[in-house]
């Protein structure tokens, strides 16, 4: 008996998020890097099936960077990153496009699928999903061509709110269409911001494979809590590398652009999304203005 109250406690305790967050919209990007094993899988989607069941409207962007990295190997093409961004000629373009969106798009729906979510597979070409124009990063300042690399000009959010009213879980793989029809492959994590931007989300949350920002990689200590300002500081002084970089500058454009609550968490904890949303003090990294 006690143990059935202390069930009907927890459920209880859940009350007051689940009626803030109703209807909302919460924008996740369960990462390439977090994807490790079909258990920790399992409970990340056991997690969104559920916050779709109570009533909250989530929306899944994916990556999938160890599994590209994988097929360039078997195909015999160089990796390359610039900044935590793939340098991406025709070939790897093509490459990228098959396994995202062929192979990690569809095990995303298909395990969401397996736990009762009624998911939907898209990428940006899909119905003009997500358009974009070539991006040319900053290196040492100066704008440098990276190949098929796009930046976002526009989100067809029409078809996202079209498929959530209708009950379904939008999984979303990161490629996005150019003027001419042409493929691009996008930061996941850029992606995921400019999405919650454009969908007005309530909520950005970035499941990566490390417990939060940190000074450094090794530091047993995460920031729980980093300003916009705090974040341009890290990237100058190289505290913020690689990956990272793309995954705070989504977390920055979100914010900037009115997501109300911005987070990166541990997506090696299982059930790190019940944690942030139905816990106080959440986990790891808050952004704020
Ligand atoms: P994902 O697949 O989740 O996008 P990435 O490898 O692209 O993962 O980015 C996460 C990685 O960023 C971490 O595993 C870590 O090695 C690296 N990183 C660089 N700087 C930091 C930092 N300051 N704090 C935490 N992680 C950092
Ligand atoms: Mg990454």
């Amino acid at each position: 008996m006690q143990e059935l109250m202390k069930k009907a406690q927890i459920l209880v305790e859940a009350l007051p998020y689940i009626q803030k967050f109703f209807g909302k919209t919460v924008v996740i990007k369960y990462g390439g890097n977090a994807m490790i094993n079909d258990e920790l899988k399992n409970s990340v989607m056991e997690d969104i099936t559920l916050l779709k069941y109570i009533g909250m409207n989530p929306v899944v962007i994916h990556g999938g960077g160890p599994e590209i990295n994988k097929a360039l190997t078997t195909f015999g093409i160089e990796s390359n990153f610039i900044d935590g961004l793939r340098v991406t000629d025709e070939q790897t373009m093509q490459v990228a496009q098959m396994v995202l969106v062929g192979k990690t798009n569809k095990e995303v729906v298909s395990l969401l699928n397996q736990k009762g979510g009624k998911a939907i597979g898209l990428c940006g070409i899909d119905g003009n999903l997500i358009e974009c124009e070539k991006y040319l990063p900053l290196v040492n300042g100066v704008p440098t061509d990276i190949g098929f690399v796009g930046k976002v000009t526009n989100i067809n959010t029409k078809l996202i709110e079209m498929l959530a009213e209708d009950g379904l879980i939008p999984v979303i793989a990161p490629i996005g269409v150019g003027a001419n029809g042409e493929s691009f492959n996008i930061n996941a994590d850029t992606v995921a911001g400019d999405i919650a931007v454009a969908l007005k989300a309530e909520k950005l949350i970035l499941l990566t494979d490390i417990e939060g920002v940190k000074l450094s990689v090794t530091s047993e200590e995460i920031l729980s809590e980093l300003t916009i300002e705090d974040v341009k500081s890290h990237i100058d002084s190289g505290v913020i590398s690689g990956g990272m970089i793309p995954k705070v500058l989504g977390c920055v454009e979100a914010i900037e652009g009115g997501v109300n609550k911005v987070h990166i968490i541990d997506g090696r904890q299982p059930h790190c999304l019940l944690l942030e949303i139905f816990t106080k003090h959440g986990i790891g990294t808050l952004f704020t203005a």
